[in-house]
């Protein structure tokens, strides 16, 4: 904490990993030795910048724009985007860290990487937007490129926003280096399933961690904080699968449906129009709107899946959520549930899909669509969905494996994070210091 004072998010991601590490740590001293630790929970490279851009009345306006380069012991590296007024760096090396393990847990070649700004999407104009990228991507860069450093979206960061940096990079290179980006449209070297992929495949996680019990998602009742891309697919997919979605909400508030969130209005609503989640009552009078966002978990629930962001769900949710009959947590978005609710759920013999492996999917398409750039080929929607579903299952195998060799049987916390760390840390051991 004296090494990186007011970081309190980093220091949350840093402390749960290291935590579940220590038995895997006792038994293999050379991790010690080798100063491994001290060298995961020290960026590569933290780069933070100036981004000047001007607003519609020619006011001039000054962000900071920020990115990452964690740890490329196994790859380049390879993490999100995330526009928004509380980016700071903390939240920058918080996400970096942990995508370190996310990635490694894909099996895909990638290191880890985050980035973004506290720029304010909200509100801007198209031209606004284009400009503030703009300058954004004039600096970026210098630091990136389809071998070093690969860029994708996160909060606020989408198809729209990728574009113009793909755009910009092209300008500043002068040539069509296609793997510099992920999240890329389709036409112009995106892959297909990229959207849908953390969502859908968050959702595939919880299917395999369900059927360990037995369980499905046929006939229960799901609850999914946010609507985003993450929230808008893992409700399309759950909804697939049988489940009953009933609450999502936004950054205002949140809507209930008992008989079930009509999706298609929300994506449009939310993904296509930016409106506030408020106005889907308006089109749907049998639903009710509450506008206090955390509310959302006291809606009774089988299966929870915060898919919004950081520490959204804490005790007091939890205990409202166990009491009301909670099977399972999957979560969508990074560190939505902090320690004490993780604690609480754990206690209650929850089933609980931690982030780093729960949310893989879209990281995981984003390598995919690098492998089908450099190969000059796209797939098709079935085959990358059909990759992404193995890659899930896979990750919660390999998560539940280790978790068991370590004395924790069904703890995938413990599994994820000490699967991540081994590939990642043998990587590094082989490389030397
Ligand atoms: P989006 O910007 O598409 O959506 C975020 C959603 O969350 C919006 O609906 C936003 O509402 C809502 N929101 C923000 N804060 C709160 C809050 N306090 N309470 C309730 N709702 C809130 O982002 P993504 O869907 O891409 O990302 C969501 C999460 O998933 C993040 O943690 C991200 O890091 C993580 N993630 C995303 C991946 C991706 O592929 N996109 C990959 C892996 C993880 P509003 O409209 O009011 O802002």
């Amino acid at each position: 904490k004296e090494r990186n004072p007011h970081e309190p998010e980093f220091h949350q991601a840093v402390k749960e990993t290291l935590h579940s590490l220590i038995p895997l740590l006792e038994e293999n001293p050379e991790y010690i030795n080798n100063g491994i630790l001290e060298r995961l929970v020290e960026p590569e490279r933290m780069i933070s910048f100036q981004v000047p851009w001007t607003d519609d009345t020619g006011a001039v306006r000054v962000n900071r724009g920020f990115r990452v380069q964690f740890n490329s012991a196994i790859g380049p590296y390879k993490g999100g985007l995330r526009f928004h007024p509380t980016v700071n760096s903390s939240i920058i090396k918080f996400l970096g860290f942990e995508q370190i393990f996310k990635n490694s847990l894909t099996g895909q070649p990638i290191g880890g990487g985050k980035g973004g700004s506290d720029f304010d999407p909200k509100g801007k104009s198209d031209r606004e937007i284009m400009r503030f990228v703009q300058s954004f991507m004039t600096e970026l860069s210098n630091h990136i490129g389809p071998d070093t450093d690969v860029p994708a979206g996160d909060i606020g960061v989408g198809p729209r926003e990728i574009g113009y940096m793909f755009g910009q990079y092209k300008k500043m290179r002068g040539a069509f280096e296609a793997g510099v980006l992920t999240g890329k449209s389709p036409q112009f070297g995106g892959s297909l399933v990229r959207t849908e992929a953390t969502g859908y495949g968050t959702v595939y996680f919880v299917k395999e961690m369900l059927a360990t019990r037995g369980l499905s998602f046929r006939g229960k009742t799901v609850v999914v904080s946010g609507s985003g891309n993450v929230s808008c697919f893992a409700m399309e997919k759950a909804d697939e699968l049988g489940a009953n979605v009933v609450a999502c909400s936004d950054s205002s508030g949140y809507i209930y449906d008992e008989d079930g969130i009509d999706i298609e209005t929300v994506k449009r609503l939310k993904i296509d129009e930016g409106e506030r989640i408020s106005k889907y009552v308006e089109e749907h009078p049998q639903a009710r709107y509450f506008d206090n966002c955390p509310d959302i978990w006291s809606v009774p629930c089988d299966i929870a899946l915060p898919c919004a962001t950081q520490n959204e769900l804490n005790e007091e949710a939890a205990r409202i959520l166990v009491s009301n009959g909670l099977l399972a947590v999957g979560e969508g978005a990074n560190m939505p549930c902090d320690a004490e609710a993780i604690d609480l759920f754990q206690e209650n013999d929850v089933l609980f899909a931690p982030a780093k492996a729960a949310n893989a999917g879209g990281v995981a398409v984003s390598s995919l669509e690098m492998a089908q750039n450099s190969a000059r080929l796209s797939w098709s929607f079935e085959e990358v969905d059909e990759q992404l579903k193995a890659i899930m299952k896979d990750i919660h195998d390999r998560s539940q494996e280790a978790a068991e060799e370590c004395g924790k049987p069904g703890d995938l916390i413990a599994g994820a994070n000490i699967a991540g760390f081994k590939r990642v840390a043998g990587a590094m051991l082989m490389q030397g210091i």
